[in-house]
């Protein structure tokens, strides 16, 4: 399998190659070359998460150094339960929230570390010039990339958050880690950040002297294993349901939307899929009215989803050069911040569970969505969030055991200007 640019206007690369540089030099992103048709069958006797994820990826890694790996890959990566826990009759909650970051950013991260640390150009390189990975996180990225590559030989890690962008326990899972990982506190929004990194790859001078990749949900390294869950959950929804379902995405970015729609292109039973973004409009406003007007972002209580230019959506226009086909596999509404609120409350009251600001917005479209069987994912625990959930559900949300010890280490981080030269002497 090859990986072109949505652009274009660059070589076809390997897998390796193309997690390796992160943004293609013609500036656009890497895609696969070709879609492989995979029987979702042979992920049902897999055994494991671990081993169905493999078999997934297999087709999508072959002939790349890091194919004979995959399978201790994702044995390494996805160590953790993945639940499609029953809600009622016609929906299921996919759990994507434990993992160590209790996100959904976990998948993407572990992966994409286990990737790295087996790639000989990056162990060699640690005496000389470590890799230095750049990630702009609107909340849970930058914690879960920090955690999969703390203290691995060969790389360093800059994580950059929007300064008051991001929830009290995210901004604490951003900051505790030292060493080789640096945390900096933009002044500015997640686009901001994320502008910051694009400009330090087309910057000559630094790309030569440092070497750089992204592990942002750009990273086709990130993106893969977000297709492997969609791949693995619906096949085991058709098989617990009795039918096909469709899927209730939160989505911000687009990373993880863009996941279940390879899933689906790959042969897989998602019957639809529907993007719950939060007040930020451009993609909702992109599929009514066919117009793509990026805007400066708006804060909202599902902090992570606070994108208003999402850079995956140059691969969604690849995936579909057809508008009357997405829409047709697709949709996306906009969900404000007091039906937040009251979904998280209601939700507690009607099945005892807590859900996150994010998985919020879907739990509210899966209520407005036509008959069947539909999947709500659940796209973070909600502990991550207590200073919002708490007063909402009147009860204390227990962090998960791994959060919770991430959250008594001490923090540290720099507050730069959203400039290059700000983040480049923080580093240097
Ligand atoms: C990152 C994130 C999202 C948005 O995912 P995208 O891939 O950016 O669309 C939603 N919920 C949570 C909890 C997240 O961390």
């Amino acid at each position: 399998m090859r990986y072109v640019s949505t652009r274009g206007r660059s070589a076809a690369v390997s897998f390796s190659e193309a997690m390796l540089t992160g943004l293609a030099p013609d500036g656009g992103l890497y895609v696969p070359e070709s879609w492989p048709a995979l029987d979702p069958a042979r992920l049902d006797g897999a055994g494991s998460y671990a081993r169905a994820a493999a078999v997934f990826l297999e087709p999508f890694l072959a002939g790349d150094r890091l194919a004979p790996e995959l399978p201790a890959i994702c044995e390494r990566a996805f160590d953790f339960p993945v639940p499609l826990a029953p809600l009622d009759e016609t929906t299921s909650v996919l759990e994507l929230y434990h993992g160590p970051t209790a996100a959904f950013k976990d998948f993407g991260a572990r992966f994409l570390a286990e990737c790295f640390a087996r790639l000989p150009d990056v162990g060699q390189a640690a005496a000389a010039t470590p890799l230095t990975i750049l990630v702009a996180t609107s909340g849970d990225t930058g914690g879960a990339v920090a955690a999969a590559f703390h203290r691995k030989p060969g790389v360093r890690v800059a994580v950059l958050f929007p300064k008051g962008g991001v929830s009290p326990r995210q901004e604490h899972q951003l900051t505790c880690w030292g060493d080789n990982v640096h945390s900096f506190a933009v002044r500015g929004s997640f686009d901001d950040c994320q502008r910051l990194v694009k400009q330090a790859f087309q910057d000559p001078d630094w790309n030569r002297s440092a070497r750089l990749t992204s592990a942002n949900s750009i990273n086709i390294g990130r993106l893969l294993p977000q297709a492997a869950y969609y791949a693995e959950s619906s096949s085991r929804q058709r098989r617990l349901r009795g039918a096909p379902s469709g899927f209730v995405v939160p989505s911000g970015n687009l990373g993880n939307a863009l996941g279940a729609l390879w899933a689906r292109r790959a042969g897989f039973p998602l019957t639809h899929v529907a993007l719950a973004c939060n007040a930020n409009r451009t993609v909702p406003d992109w599929f009514a009215t066919g117009e793509w007007k990026p805007r400066p972002p708006v804060s909202t209580l599902a902090n992570a989803m606070d994108v208003g230019d999402p850079s995956n959506a140059e691969r969604l226009r690849a995936l579909y050069p057809l508008r009357a086909d997405l829409l047709r596999d697709a949709s996306a509404a906009s969900v404000d911040d007091a039906t937040i609120r009251e979904v998280i409350a209601s939700t507690w009251r009607k099945s005892g569970r807590v859900a996150c600001p994010h998985t919020a917005t879907a739990l509210h479209l899966r209520a407005r969505l036509a008959t069947g069987q539909w999947v709500v994912v659940a796209t973070a625990h909600a502990a991550k969030f207590d200073t919002i959930v708490e007063p909402l559900v009147g009860t204390r949300v227990q962090p998960p055991p791994a959060l919770a010890e991430l959250l008594s280490r001490p923090s540290r981080c720099v507050e730069i200007e959203p400039e290059l030269r700000a983040l480049r002497g923080g580093l240097d």
